[in-house]
């Protein structure tokens, strides 16, 4: 293929093209739904390869899909006709224990950075599955098991290495670009590849608290109430969230629930163990389960242990909608539309929003949505296509179940039309993404994420 023809150099670095034996797997992300056929794509091994890469695009007027670890729903880390920048072979972390900092690639997985920081006791919050990509889940926000104490993943990030659409590179922080700062921190990938993320890395010893209570789906209101109650009260070492599935395959489960649809309170304590079985004691005698898996593990275990629920090249449809205040019949009627589950893998999450994640003073990041909250969340996921509309419809129908309700966290759903992108950021803080976006990417080359979009009349005009 003609990329290397272009006068860039990329040195050893694989280009792979629909002619490449390999492109098949290449073009593929996470989820399998999405289908695209880009023109190229740049396995970039550094930062100049991406400087590189990014100038070849411009060069080619191509529009660019950066891929970290390709998780996108909406299927943004791949596209039509333009260049996938691929930074996959970009994993490597760098910890400064004594300061510390974590330096963490562009492509790393949380994975990679979990194993790297915890051997000395430290850790970034993260998200809850290791196999996600340190790039998108940060730039999005990034909410995990951490987040009541330590906040969202962008609230760590202290600085980044960012190539801008002119292929130019650019060293931000609070005191460098402090607007594209403020921006990369919640406004997505629009602005450019972050080639490196710095963060500011927190206390969490090896060992935690973690595990499920499971119940029966006939106790699904009961186990609702349960942890209604203690995800608002639990200590902010503590995280809870209530999850309907299907129970596992474990010894611990009893035979007539295994493989079975069942309801849960996921049970993740850290730091003050001992609080964190008092909490958990109070609510076994307030509400026993049917099984209790909660044991106390290593942090890198814990964190990939539902990493085999999500297998990639499954299909997946997911929704989330968030609420101020969810009572107990707005729960039932939510419950109600919840089974059955329209395959093994699918589930539903209900997860708070609040403590360490509303700290922040609201304007001090494009996160927006900076209120205690409820978020309820959808993921159809399967595998046979004849099974389409019976698994969209159904995570469809649990969010519709939930009202009044708004988009509570891009990262969690799929595309978006430039509207709804400007209602979840609220009028002040689009107009300010706007003028980054303007200054940074006025052409629009990185589109294919929930898009900012700059006013017409770029520089350089760009084909899709
Ligand atoms: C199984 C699974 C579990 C998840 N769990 C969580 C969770 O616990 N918490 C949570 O907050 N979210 C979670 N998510 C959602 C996740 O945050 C988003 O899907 C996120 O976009 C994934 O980032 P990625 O780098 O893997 O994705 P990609 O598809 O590679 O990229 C997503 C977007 O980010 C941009 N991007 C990625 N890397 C860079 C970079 N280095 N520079 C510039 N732009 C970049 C891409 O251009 C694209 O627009 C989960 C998703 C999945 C599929």
């Amino acid at each position: 293929m003609a990329v290397r023809d272009s006068g860039e150099s990329l040195g050893e670095t694989s280009i792979v093209g629909p002619q490449h034996l390999d492109y098949e797997v290449q073009r593929r992300v996470f989820n399998g739904l999405i289908d695209r056929h880009p023109a190229a794509i740049v396995k970039c091994k550094s930062h100049s390869d991406v400087i590189s890469a990014v100038r070849i695009a411009r060069e080619r007027k191509w529009k660019i899909a950066v891929r970290g670890g390709g998780h996108s729903v909406a299927g943004f880390g791949t596209c039509d006709d333009g260049l996938v920048i691929d930074l996959s072979l970009m994993r490597r972390v760098r910890v400064d224990a004594e300061n510390r900092i974590a330096t963490v690639e562009g492509g790393a997985l949380w994975s990679d950075v979990d194993k790297a920081t915890q051997k000395f006791g430290l850790a970034v919050p993260g998200g809850e599955i290791s196999t996600t990509g340190v790039g998108g889940l940060t730039l999005g926000g990034g909410h995990g098991r951490l987040s009541r104490a330590y906040g969202l993943t962008a609230d760590s990030l202290l600085a980044a290495n960012v190539v801008t659409a002119d292929g130019t590179s650019v060293e931000t922080s609070s005191n460098l670009e402090p607007e594209l700062w403020w921006a990369l921190r919640g406004g997505g990938g629009n602005f450019g590849v972050v080639t490196s993320f710095t963060f500011a890395l927190h206390r969490v010893p090896k060992y935690v608290l973690g595990g499920l209570l499971i119940f029966g789906p006939e106790r699904a209101l009961e186990a609702m109430n349960l942890y209604l109650w203690w995800a608002k009260n639990a200590p902010r070492t503590m995280s809870l969230e209530f999850i309907a599935f299907t129970a596992p395959d474990l010894p611990e489960v009893p035979k007539r629930l295994r493989g079975r649809p069942a309801v849960a309170v996921t049970v993740f304590a850290f730091k003050d163990i001992d609080g964190g079985r008092n909490v958990l004691e109070y609510m076994c005698m307030t509400a026993p389960p049917d099984a209790n898996t909660v044991d106390t593990t290593l942090y890198v275990d814990y964190q990939r242990s539902l990493d085999r629920n999500h297998p990639p090249g499954m299909r997946n449809y997911w929704t989330a909608v968030g609420q101020s205040e969810l009572n107990i019949t707005s729960a039932r009627m939510f419950l109600d539309s919840i089974f059955p589950l329209p395959s093994l893998h699918s589930l539903v999450l209900l997860m708070r929003w609040d403590a360490a994640i509303c700290d922040p003073v609201p304007e001090s990041s494009a996160v927006p949505r900076r209120r205690p909250s409820w978020v309820v969340h959808a993921m159809a996921v399967w595998s046979d296509d004849a099974a389409d509309e019976r698994a969209i419809g159904w995570a469809r129908n649990v969010s519709a179940a939930v009202s009044p309700a708004d988009d509570p966290y891009l990262n969690y759903v799929g595309a978006r039309s430039g509207g709804q992108v400007a209602a979840y950021f609220g009028e002040d803080r689009y107009a300010r993404l706007v003028a980054v976006k303007s200054a940074w990417d006025p052409d629009n080359i990185f589109c294919h994420n929930h898009n900012v979009v700059p006013p017409p009349g770029g520089t350089n005009s760009v084909s899709a």
